[in-house]
């Protein structure tokens, strides 16, 4: 039987669902139990949400006021996927096309962040993340960056986000896109279904990814990167995609087993499922 060495939770509609005005969370059924249960087994928990509006850091104390605590350095987004991989390249000097939960974790590393205007001189790379402050000028430095042979990183490109106020256009995927259409450069995405943010968490944890579980409400992004990785893929019907939507996946890259709800969560069986 295989034994799990660490639990990667994604955050909205896995484990949480937080309210768009107050910003507060509210645990889901089971999901507290969830984590003490892996907790207890001796595994390491580490929660990796996709969004990059906010530092990890902005995440530790609403979710502890939620039930969900976390140990420092356990907390996740794509954009310390980001600033790891890029300190992993060696790449110093990069432009940044973000807002501060990018450009905070990024700078954290030690990266120089290099602000996306005219006469920036040479960058190591472009990286591109959520961000509602962009103009044409900083479009254009970006380009010319490429242009200049600069590689072009992205946190997300999805298309859109689930809000309570309906879809939320994906910024940073446009912008990418955009930045693709001018200069031929294809991204490299750092965030889900990146099996990159697994390569982080074994360097975190110490777990290969075939010794990880990862739990997740969307079977094309945590759910994928899961299967990309060789970890175990745990999927949840809380975040409003129903099985038809895991089902839909093909055989190697869907779910192993989907729950209705955490408060079903069996972690023997899951090992052995997996065995
Ligand atoms: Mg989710």
């Amino acid at each position: 039987m295989m034994t799990f060495k660490a639990a990667v939770f994604d955050i909205d509609g896995t484990l949480a669902m937080m309210d768009k005005e107050t910003g507060a969370f509210t645990a889901l059924p089971g999901a507290i139990e969830a984590i003490n249960t892996c907790k207890a087994a001796g595994m390491a928990v580490v929660a990796y949400t996709n969004g990059t509006i906010f530092t990890p850091e902005h995440y530790y104390a609403p979710l502890a006021r939620a039930g969900i605590e976390l140990e420092p350095g356990h907390m996740m987004t794509p954009a310390v996927v980001a600033a790891h991989e890029l300190a992993r390249l060696g790449q110093k000097r990069v432009m940044v096309l973000a807002a501060e939960g990018v450009v905070e974790p990024v700078r954290e590393a030690g990266v120089e962040i290099v602000a996306p205007k005219k006469g920036a001189g040479a960058v190591d790379a472009v990286l591109v993340g959520w961000t509602r402050d962009f103009d044409v000028h900083m479009l254009e430095a970006a380009a010319d960056a490429l242009w200049n042979g600069a590689p072009l990183y992205a946190t997300s490109v999805a298309p859109y986000f689930a809000s309570a106020k309906g879809k939320m256009m994906g910024i940073s995927g446009a912008l990418v896109a955009g930045l693709q259409n001018a200069t031929g450069v294809e991204h490299t995405l750092f965030g889900k279904p990146s099996v990159a943010g697994l390569t982080m968490v074994s360097d975190l944890t110490g777990a290969r990814p075939d010794e990880m579980i990862v739990i997740g409400d969307d079977p094309k992004l945590e759910l994928l990167m899961a299967r990309r990785a060789g970890a175990f893929a745990l999927g949840v019907t809380t975040g409003g995609r129903d099985r038809a939507a895991f089902d839909a996946m093909s055989p190697e890259t869907r779910a192993h087993i989907v729950l209705d709800t955490l408060e079903d969560f069996d972690l023997s069986a899951c090992q052995e499922d997996f065995a």
